[in-house]
């Protein structure tokens, strides 16, 4: 017993004094345990979420998209690859591309962006692989959706519907059929740059829902696209692009092309 009270005396006490040292160097209103969580503790209020008016239908385009083709005047938003106006026709509502005449752009550019718009192979089938209803999307003038009617009609997968080309092959090919209207929504990242300039510091993403249909999942491109040849990751820096619909030389539709920035 007179041992277990020398021992309090020489550990116990200088312990104790020790927290009330350091109690004493804590600001006001320290308090060692945290005080419990409440519901109101995680909830943020500001600033208010802010609020727009979605499409009549779905895939109509919300109160804050940028309209870029309604199916009446393309001068309004597009141009061709010199700033003149496009040889595309409009016609039946809808944006057709006439062979030769180029690619067709926005006047505007974009970095981020969510971007809905529909196409429509020609009714009547010709040609095979990469010579039936081939146009495409391309994101920042750099990165192609591949258009194509891919309807009974195999060609190479990163080069079919919905693919980003010669890269990522559709995870599902849910084409239409021929002459009937399919839709892309698009959900872009721009590629950052780091200060090596001719790097990507992130390069770019891509989700692509096809006629509702989950078929990009935020892929990660290895560089512009390239006909002949293997992608770069390193790739000159670059700003915000338009979005470019392009002339392979077969009369593909386009209608209801609207685009959010992000
Ligand atoms: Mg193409």
């Amino acid at each position: 017993m007179k041992y277990r009270m020398l021992f309090c005396a020489l550990i116990c006490v200088p312990v104790l004094s020790l927290a009330q040292e350091q109690q004493k160097d804590m600001p006001p209103g320290y308090q060692k345990q945290p005080a419990p969580m409440t519901p109101q503790m995680t909830e943020v209020w500001e600033p208010e979420v802010s609020v727009i008016t979605p499409g009549d239908q779905p895939g109509m385009p919300p109160s804050d998209a940028i309209v870029l083709f309604d199916g009446t005047d393309v001068n309004k938003e597009w141009v061709d690859s010199r700033g003149n106006p496009t040889k595309w026709i409009v016609k039946d509502g809808s944006l057709v591309c006439v062979k030769g005449s180029g690619v067709v752009q926005t006047k505007r550019t974009f970095n981020d962006f969510q971007l809905h718009i529909e196409w429509k192979t020609p009714s009547e089938v010709s040609g095979d692989g990469q010579g039936r209803g081939n146009s495409g999307v391309y994101l920042q003038g750099l990165y192609e959706i591949q258009v194509l009617d891919s309807y009974n009609n195999r060609t190479y997968r990163q080069g079919q519907a919905g693919s980003l080309y010669k890269q990522y092959a559709p995870m599902v090919n849910v084409c239409r059929k021929p002459g009937e209207w399919q839709s892309y929504d698009v959900i872009y990242t721009a590629p950052r740059f780091g200060n090596d300039s001719t790097v990507y510091f992130t390069p770019p993403r891509v989700t692509v829902i096809q006629n509702g249909v989950l078929i990009q999942n935020n892929v990660s491109l290895r560089g512009p696209t390239l006909y002949i040849g293997i992608p770069e990751y390193s790739v000159k820096k670059h700003g915000p692009g338009p979005v470019v619909l392009q002339d392979h030389g077969n009369p593909v539709a386009f209608r209801n092309i609207w685009i959010r920035e992000l």
